[in-house]
């Protein structure tokens, strides 16, 4: 794909979210009209774009509408977290082809050869040569440029992965690795229906809390792709013990073996409740939540507190980006929503600094569980189809 305009305009047409004339994309690009016609004959050519109804628009002549081709490319996308494997293929337009989930086998190597699979069997479903690229989305901290995941927390066998080339040996495909907190952000600022054009505070509440932050669609990853880690940021000096040394740190404060403890100290849960795994952590948080909607009293104050603990950080972050926006989603989500929800609201009209100056609205994620697993995907049609500033520094734009 080099040629930076092409880049541009395919990705105007991308963004769009109906189709456009090349009179518009002359419009937002700023390219001359000449140049526009030149470029969308090239992807017409190319077959990545297709002309679609003609639009009579005052006096002029009738303009002819450009849509993306969305059965031109695909991708896949694999999100590896502590309890599930998903995976998902999507098309050059983002929308999810087929999709599947599968519990986490022990280790990386088991993992991988269950996620091998999934994507050669995704990967039969479309023409040969059609799918660009393989997304991974694992938990943080990750070194983007060894491909490795480090230390992922509530996975014990995996140490030190090289998990990036692993997976590119057993698919045979090009593999990027993300931040599965950054990828969701990422498909958030695709498929969610608001306005990106803000700063966003993204929370995703998984096994424990991670963060991301955008701007005008942007998402904002830091040196090494890793912002966000701030599990340790204090909100509660009387908050439970954490293994830094210090209390009432956020990570700790939303951790499903805290909830899960507390659940079973306050009576809500049986002693006997299995909780050394991830899976049995994460079944117990559902009673937990189940519990709470059926209005035991007990299992309320326990998501309550924990949503004041988070609404807390969630205000400082807000504050310290200046956002507009927050977007919370991950497999915790739905059962903190009403707690959460209400603690939020609390927080932002007491105590967030900028509250005067402007309110922040924060709503639910599109895509719920397959959020990391198409953010992954679509971060490999961006890498593709998105023009970025190193392409520009390579090939200066001729108009
Ligand atoms: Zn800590």
């Amino acid at each position: 794909m080099g040629d930076y305009n092409q880049l541009v305009v395919l990705d105007q047409i991308r963004r769009a979210s109906q189709s456009v004339s090349r009179v518009e994309l002359a419009s937002t690009t700023g390219l001359s009209g000449q140049t526009i016609s030149n470029v969308v004959g090239r992807l017409l050519e190319l077959g990545l774009i297709e002309e679609g109804e003609r639009q009579i628009a005052g006096r002029g002549k009738p303009r002819t509408m450009l849509h993306l081709r969305a059965a031109a490319g695909y991708a896949l996308g694999v999100h590896v977290d502590p309890v599930s494997v998903t995976t998902v293929l999507i098309d050059l337009a983002g929308t999810m082809v087929d999709r599947s989930v599968v519990t986490t086998p022990d280790g990386p190597t088991a993992v991988i050869d269950a996620l091998a699979g999934e994507v050669a069997r995704m990967q039969a479903l479309v023409p040969d040569g059609a799918v660009v690229g393989l997304g991974v989305a694992a938990p943080g901290p990750i070194d983007p440029e060894g491909g490795r995941v480090i230390h992922p927390p509530l996975m014990q066998s995996w140490g030190d992965v090289p998990l990036r080339d692993r997976v590119a040996d057993a698919t045979g495909l090009p593999t990027l690795l993300e931040k599965d907190v950054a990828a969701a952000m990422v498909a958030e600022l695709w498929q969610g229906d608001h306005d990106i054009a803000g700063t966003t505070l993204f929370v995703y509440l998984g096994f424990g809390v991670g963060f991301a932050f955008a701007r005008g669609g942007e998402v904002l990853s830091g040196s090494s792709r890793n912002a966000g880690e701030i599990g340790h940021l204090i909100v509660d000096a009387d908050g439970p013990e954490c293994f830094c040394g210090n209390r009432g740190c956020l990570g700790v404060s939303v951790s499903l073996d805290h909830l899960v403890a507390e659940a079973v100290a306050a009576g809500v849960l049986a002693e006997s409740t299995p909780r050394s795994t991830p899976a049995e952590l994460d079944l117990a948080m559902g009673l937990l939540a189940t519990a709470s909607q059926a209005d035991d009293g007990a299992a309320t104050e326990i998501l309550a507190r924990a949503s004041r603990r988070l609404a807390r950080g969630i205000v400082v972050i807000s504050d310290l980006l200046d956002a507009d926006r927050v977007v919370v989603g991950g497999a915790n989500w739905e059962r903190f929503r009403p707690q959460l929800s209400a603690a939020a609201r609390t927080e932002f009209a007491g105590h967030a600094t900028l509250r005067e100056l402007h309110g922040v609205e924060m709503g639910g994620a599109a895509l719920g569980p397959w959020l990391g697993a198409v953010g992954a995907a679509s971060r490999v049609l961006d890498a593709a189809f998105t023009p970025h500033a190193s392409i520009l520094l390579a090939q200066p734009v001729t108009a």
